[in-house]
């Protein structure tokens, strides 16, 4: 153990970095600002935690956008398989949902990050600086931190981690803020945006206190030739969940551009216009339209309310039925990026070896999502994580084994 590796940045890619670089026989010293690790990993738990897909690495890869090719490069060298191999090894179980996903058997984030720091624990070199904050970096990869109550110190290594996570969710520790340490030293970063965002509508007042919050199941929604399948959920301040994430950059991007963007919601996937239109060529007069849409079409009363918001007179057969297959929804705003799952932007791949490695500043990596990647929900963006941590510590250790 003649090297020691710091890594900074306690989210799952520091500490999967961490791992690997005590099993290859390093020292680390580990640090992060916050009272306690992995706090976003955490909070993705009470969702569920999602921790990769079971698709081929062809099919993921394409997840990544514009990166789809560096990304299947990383998930050749580490796949989502990989990732599972080793939670089975460190005592997490995994399993397929039925949407492919991947989970803890257990559901539970707080088991999971147990097992990884215990294990983390039992390696004599590996040393934990809680409440530690990153301040300056340079070119000679020498930190300077500092600690509440003390004074900042400095300290070096030949190879440092940096795994600083991206900008949303400040309360995890996730604050971005080191964005300007390293433009401090000329390294280009890209400004961060909100991605797997909501979006703000200008419901009216009625609206807003009769949803509250509701679901809006099975429905698909349409922008700019780009569709998905799933559930929505109405806000008195407009639209959330992993229907909107999924075409959340898309629907940024075209805001930020164009100062407005429209989604068309198919409120009835299952059924075309032309059935909907006989449906409801059947109702008599003495029914009531939600009564009937409710019985004969399984419209629930939100889904009913939502249309009634967007389209006032609803009475030809043919306008509800254009109603309920493209309802249009303007959007008014993007929700803050602290609400955001994740972010985009971040330091740029230009600025890195194909080991993420910073070209200006040998033996300085960055790994996880304080790269400008993007990505959907569905355990991609974990799987980024774990996979570009996974190329950093291979080329530490084959520079190590060369010198
Ligand atoms: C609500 C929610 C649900 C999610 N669900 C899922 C999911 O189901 N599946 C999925 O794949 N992803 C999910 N994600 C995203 C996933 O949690 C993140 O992509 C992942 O945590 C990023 O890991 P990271 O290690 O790169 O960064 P982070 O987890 O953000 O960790 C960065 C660490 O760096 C520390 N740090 C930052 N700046 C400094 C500094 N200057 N000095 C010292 N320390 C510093 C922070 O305190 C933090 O501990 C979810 C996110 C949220 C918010």
């Amino acid at each position: 153990m003649d090297k020691k590796v710091i890594i900074v940045g306690g989210g799952p890619a520091g500490l999967f970095s961490a791992y690997l670089l005590l099993k290859a026989g390093f020292a680390v010293d580990l640090f992060d600002h916050s009272s306690g690790l992995a706090k976003k990993f955490l909070i993705a738990g009470n969702g569920g935690l999602n921790l990769t897909h079971s698709e081929d690495v062809d099919t993921f890869s394409k997840r990544y956008g514009k990166d789809e090719v560096l990304f299947l490069r990383l998930l050749k060298e580490f796949s989502p398989q990989d990732l599972r191999n080793w939670l089975n090894d460190i005592g997490t179980e995994t399993f397929v949902g039925s949407s492919g996903r991947v989970f803890p058997v257990e559901m539970s984030a707080g088991k999971v990050l147990i097992q990884w720091t215990e294990l983390l624990k039992s390696y004599e070199g590996f040393n934990l600086y809680l409440k530690h904050r990153l301040v300056a970096i340079n070119s000679d990869k020498v930190l300077t931190f500092e600690k509440e109550g003390t004074d900042p110190f400095t300290t070096q290594a030949d190879f440092v981690i940096l795994a600083l996570g991206g900008a949303s969710w400040r309360k995890t520790g996730s604050d971005g803020l080191w964005k300007d340490l390293l433009e401090n030293q000329g390294v280009l970063v890209k400004d961060f945006l909100p991605m797997n965002c909501g979006f703000e509508v200008s419901w009216s007042d009625y609206f807003k206190e009769k949803i509250d919050r509701a679901p809006i199941k099975h429905v698909e929604i349409h922008f700019q030739g780009k569709s998905a399948k799933g559930d929505l959920m109405l806000t008195p301040y407009g639209i959330e969940g992993g229907l909107v994430y999924a075409l959340s950059s898309l629907i940024r991007d075209h805001f930020l551009q164009e100062g407005s963007a429209q989604i068309e919601i198919d409120l009835l996937p299952a059924l075309s216009k032309e059935t909907i239109i006989e449906r409801l060529k059947k109702k008599n007069k003495k029914t009531s339209l939600s009564n009937f849409l409710r019985k004969s079409l399984k419209l629930d009363q939100h889904t009913f309310t939502l249309v009634k918001e967007v389209v006032r007179n609803l009475d030809e057969p043919k306008v509800i039925a254009a109603s309920l297959k493209r309802l249009q929804i303007n959007v008014s705003g993007i929700r803050p990026i602290d609400e955001a799952i994740s972010t985009s932007g971040g330091v740029c791949f230009t600025q890195l070896t194909d080991s993420f490695e910073f070209k200006e500043i040998q033996g300085l990596y960055a790994v996880g999502e304080m790269l400008d990647y993007e990505a959907p929900t569905g355990g991609y963006l974990l799987q980024g994580c774990f996979s570009s941590a996974f190329v950093a510590c291979q080329d530490i250790e084959k520079k190590q084994n060369l010198s």
